[in-house]
């Protein structure tokens, strides 16, 4: 049966992959998308929900595990339509309890996905937007792949799903490999996906999007979405950051500083602001001054990341001493300065480590 035929308005998404596969892929289609699909079968719209009910919460990878849908319908759906995830490659687990999850797409390119245990019960999941990077971040293993292609939104929720079948996870984070606003219109499709009711149903308060400082779509998603920010910061002057990372050359930290200010945030939100400290480049005290000196008037949270060293890596963790009066030096100063503690640096799966290892992308 040929999609196409059938009259579904196939979106872009679904055109790429269906050339690949001839079918749809249910994962990564909104409610609405999956209903259209329903409708075109002649169902009607509570199916839609069922089946993203069996998608993603009871884990259904087959049509015939739907029993709640009648055997007809789950014959045509069958026909148009397939439900499929990246398959997990490899998985590496850190001495700190840190899963690095290599994931094979389709078309042969391959991601990670960094499962973080938080405690017993709880679990972040560092999602990756981007098969590489294309912002060139001077201490960043992934800028070095250079962009091979963006994800598509099946691939991003699918991300999740394929580690979620393996372990629970409570909270995403956008900080993988790849810019994921650079991925603008894939990126909210997932995230609205993954907060989908009848899906896994992820409060705003339990996604958060990194950039490294794109300010038009920080705008763009501060107006359609309500998940938190984090950014990238790494810098408090403009002739530094534009060293480190090129993006502040097309939007400087002014510019940068108002969006943050204008970004809707809820009354006890903050934006995360990461600051990986790099030895003798950022973490000197006069560093610290300027740090506060930008965040005046920003609600703020800051992450202090010392540097994850990698084989060949140019920068160098600063020693503890400096790491400690640097934060000393926030606090002081009446900001919220935590320091993360860096998991997963074992296996390369720490901030800016991933670069999908083993594979054809390395
Ligand atoms: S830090 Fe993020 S934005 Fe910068 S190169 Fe790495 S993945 Fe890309």
């Amino acid at each position: 049966m040929d999609p196409f035929r059938k009259g579904i308005r196939v979106k872009r998404e679904w055109e790429s992959y269906l050339m690949a596969t001839d079918k749809i892929n249910l994962v990564g289609l909104t409610l609405d998308e999956l209903a259209e699909l329903v409708a075109t079968l002649g169902g009607k719209r509570f199916r839609a929900r069922q089946i993203a009910q069996w998608i993603y919460r009871h884990g259904a990878r087959s049509f015939d595990a739907m029993t709640t849908l009648a055997l007809d319908f789950r014959r045509d759906l069958a026909e148009v339509a397939e439900i499929s995830l990246p398959a997990v490659a490899r998985v590496q687990e850190s001495v700190d309890g840190t899963r690095k999850y290599l994931l094979a797409l389709a078309d042969g390119e391959h991601i990670e996905a960094v499962r973080i245990p938080m405690d017993k019960e709880r679990a972040t999941l560092c999602v990756s937007s981007q098969v590489g990077c294309a912002m060139g971040c001077a201490f960043c293993l992934t800028g070095t792949m250079g962009l091979k292609r963006n994800l598509t939104a099946a691939e991003i929720v699918g991300q999740v799903c394929a580690v979620m079948e393996e372990e629970p996870v409570n909270n995403l984070v956008f900080m993988g490999m790849g810019e994921p606003l650079a991925n603008f219109d894939n990126l909210v499709k997932a995230l609205k996906i993954l907060r989908m009711d009848e899906g896994f149903n992820f409060s705003s308060r339990k996604l958060t999007v990194s950039t490294s400082g794109l300010v038009p779509e920080i705008l763009r998603l501060g107006a359609c979405s309500d998940t938190s920010l984090a950014v990238s910061l790494n810098a408090a002057n403009d002739a530094l950051r534009d060293q480190l990372m090129p993006v502040n050359r097309r939007y400087p930290l002014e510019q940068l500083m108002a969006a943050c200010k204008a970004f809707p945030l809820k009354d006890r939100q903050r934006i995360t602001f990461e600051y990986i400290l790099l030895r003798g480049v950022n973490d000197s005290p006069q560093d610290a001054r300027q740090l506060v000196r930008l965040l005046h008037g920003v609600k703020a949270k800051i992450n202090l990341i010392p540097f994850n060293e990698y084989p060949g890596s140019p920068f160098r963790r600063p020693e503890e001493a400096r790491i400690e009066a640097f934060q000393t030096s926030l606090l002081d100063r009446g900001l919220v300065a935590v320091r993360r503690a860096s998991k997963g640096a074992d296996i390369l799966a720490a901030c800016g480590q991933l670069r999908a290892q083993g594979t054809t992308t390395s």
